[in-house]
């Protein structure tokens, strides 16, 4: 956490300053012709060419590879590209994908439309395997995209199980740990060869920001996740580089809080007698409690809640009550957000639990007004309920 509260840029160190400059640019000039026809040679590395990055967008990434334990960060220009060009990265006509059964609904999409269309072939697995995942390998096995926990129902997959059999097999392994951030989980450590993080989310943390980071444990990964943004012309404004590294500053901190109105918020909707129970790795009553407690430092704001079955009518009762919770899909931002979900067509060979899920994001408003506003929706469902006669 030092060095995100302290990291910077060469040029703001060097005149004092404690932040990196905004640098817009598109064109690079060169002081003779020699630098100027060699530059392509320094492509990873220096400032070439607007489109590559400037010394805004290595600041941030040299940051967010600080905090991941990763060689080398690669931004993007939101989460969804930095999915779709990790796998654009390693996958090619006629490789075979694996892809995590309880993956976020947009990288499904991007595996079934576009990659299957270029004729990889893609398969998906229960995220409990383990290491058992060997019997799902093919001969052109290529590759293996995890997310951890499971998008809408939070399941824990092993993931030091899955990447060492992944390794010795030369397959390549890639994580979206948007839910956790490299400050709670760092995907290198457990074996994984790119980490990736919608900053839009926490590192953002603002609700302003559309941002995406790979993070590569090795050179030869870098050069391929940096090959493919170019090559896709990915490219991040500097504006949205400078405000994702400010957030940086305050993540540790923001996610204390968002983790701690999570855990007050779950204790409070455990005692209603409608609530099932509730999906979050950070209790001692999820089945991925264990696994989370070997392997992460935290919990963050984001959980769901298995409610009985609610009818349409209910569904618009219930949450149409709302005056502080809103409605909204993304997450990770200051603001506490509430949304009913559906996963069940999102999967392929894992079962859903029957029953109504909702999805609470909880954010940094003082918890007694949240559990307020939750205590009137409740209470609007029951009497709606009981007027029914049902
Ligand atoms: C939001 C999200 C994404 C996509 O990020 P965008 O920046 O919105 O494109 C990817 N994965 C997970 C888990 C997310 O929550």
């Amino acid at each position: 956490m030092t060095k995100l509260v302290r990291s910077s840029s060469p040029s703001a160190k060097a005149a004092g300053l404690l932040n990196p400059p905004v640098h817009r640019a598109s064109t690079i000039t060169f002081d003779n012709v020699e630098a100027y026809t060699g530059r392509h040679s320094r492509i990873y590395d220096d400032v070439i060419y607007g489109l590559y990055g400037t010394e805004t967008t290595f600041a941030l990434e040299a940051a967010i590879a600080a905090l991941e334990g990763g060689h080398r960060t690669v931004v993007t220009s939101s989460g969804t590209a930095a999915i779709s060009l990790s796998l654009s990265a390693f996958l090619s006509a006629g490789d075979h994908l694996l892809v995590i059964d309880t993956v976020y609904r947009s990288t499904r999409r991007f595996c079934d439309d576009v990659l299957t269309a270029m004729g990889v072939e893609v398969s998906y697995f229960d995220p409990g395997v383990g290491s058992d995942i060997v019997a799902q390998f093919r001969p052109n096995t290529r590759a293996i995209f995890l997310e951890t926990p499971g998008s809408l129902t939070f399941e824990m997959p092993d993931i030091a199980a899955i990447t060492a059999v992944a390794r010795a097999r030369e397959i390549v392994t890639m994580i979206d740990n948007t839910w956790a951030t490299p400050l709670y989980f760092r995907p290198i450590k457990h074996g994984v060869d790119v980490s990736i993080a919608a900053a839009t989310k926490y590192l953002s943390g603002h609700s302003d920001v559309m941002l995406g980071a790979m993070t590569a444990a090795n050179s030869d990964i870098f050069r391929k996740l940096k090959d493919a943004a170019r090559y896709w012309g990915n490219c991040v404004g500097p504006d949205d580089c400078y405000l994702v590294h400010r957030g940086l500053r305050t993540l540790d901190v923001r996610l204390e809080r968002h983790q701690r109105n999570a855990l007050k918020l779950i204790g409070w909707f455990q005692q209603q007698p409608e609530v099932r129970h509730v999906l979050y790795p950070g209790i001692a009553s999820d089945p991925g409690h264990a696994i989370w407690r070997r392997d992460f430092d935290g919990a963050t704001g984001l959980f769901g809640v298995l409610l009985d079955d609610m009818t349409p009518q209910e569904t618009s009762v219930f949450f149409n009550q709302f005056q502080l919770f809103q409605l909204g899909a993304s997450w990770g931002g200051f603001e506490s957000l509430i949304v009913p979900a559906w996963p069940a067509p999102e999967r392929s060979c894992t079962p859903v639990e029957k029953g109504s899920l909702i999805r609470v994001h909880a954010g940094l408003e003082a918890c007694d007004d949240l559990i307020a506003d939750l205590s009137a929706a409740f209470d609007q469902l029951r009497s709606f309920r009981s007027g029914t006669g049902s």
